[in-house]
């Protein structure tokens, strides 16, 4: 494919790494090679979500270039590979015409883990992609803030792949209805509020790996679906795979706190 992809939203704690990692895997498992990115540099977390707190270099060696992409990439035991951003340094808007063209030379599907909002970082990064995904969660003020974002992503002229509806649920402030005529005549997908999805996430491993044929792994392989242009089909014995996930032996460990859904739709909360 060797495209890059911009996941984005307005506002933070939406939703975008968890995504951004999700939908890597099942790109991937569509026979597609994918690099998750994490364009985060003030904040990044992507190597984090998978239990990689140590790199052989960073998309900031690769901006800075010290580094080519090859050998930044560091790979889970999931097979998704990424290029993390540093924990320590701040190297933003250095070097990103030569990203660019990393990523142009590259076969592989780039999936660009983006800061929230609009800020300098996300505007410059939204440079390098061919296409954005917009995501949001069904709450005043995260459609608020896609608005924003929408505007500037097609005053950029940007290709708008869709809108993902993240944490969709009980907890809908805004219908769906609604929430498409942001992004008018683009597909918007719904990935269910699922606890597994933070369960995932204390284990270090994306949910399409932990339980996947939960609802929002089913979401996520449909987004992938129709990022890549194929028709979503469910795997066979989707039922049968379901209970059997119930019984899987990775646990979550005895400790974890109960989990409880996040009322405001959450802000910039990292893990
Ligand atoms: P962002 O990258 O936009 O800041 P994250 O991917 O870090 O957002 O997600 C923020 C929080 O929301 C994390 O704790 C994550 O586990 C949780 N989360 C994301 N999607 C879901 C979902 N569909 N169901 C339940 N929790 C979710
Ligand atoms: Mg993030």
């Amino acid at each position: 494919m060797g495209e890059v992809i911009g996941i984005m939203s307005g506002k933070g704690g939406v939703g975008k790494t968890t995504i951004a990692l999700n939908l890597a895997l099942a790109i991937q498992k569509l026979g597609r090679a994918v690099i998750v990115v994490d364009g985060d540099i003030k904040n990044p977390n992507l190597g984090l979500y998978l239990g990689i707190y140590q790199y052989p270099a960073t998309i900031n060696d690769v901006l800075k270039g010290s580094a080519d992409l090859n050998s930044a990439k560091c790979t889970h035991s999931t097979g998704i590979s990424i290029i993390p951003a540093s924990l320590s340094s701040d190297s933003s808007g250095v070097g990103l015409s030569k990203l660019k063209k990393l990523f142009d030379e590259t076969d592989s599907c780039i999936i660009l883990d983006f800061a929230p909002g609009l800020g300098r970082e996300a505007v410059s990064f939204l440079e390098l992609c061919d296409k954005c995904l917009i995501v949001t969660n069904p709450n005043i003020p995260s459609v608020a803030s896609t608005l924003r974002l929408v505007n500037i992503v097609e005053s950029h002229n940007k290709n708008i792949l869709g809108v993902v509806i993240n944490r969709t649920g009980k907890s809908y402030e805004i219908s769906r209805e609604d929430i498409e005529t942001v992004c008018p005549g683009k597909p918007a997908w719904e990935i269910p509020e699922d606890e597994n999805v933070r369960k995932s996430a204390m284990l270090k491993t994306p949910l399409l790996d932990y339980k996947p044929y939960s609802k929002a792994a089913a979401g996520f392989r449909e987004v992938a679906a129709g990022i890549v242009g194929v028709d979503y089909k469910e795997p066979g014995f989707y039922k049968l795979r379901q209970f059997l996930d119930l019984f899987r032996r990775r646990t979550v460990p005895e400790d974890l706190p109960e989990l409880k859904n996040d009322e405001d739709g959450g802000d910039d909360k990292n893990p």
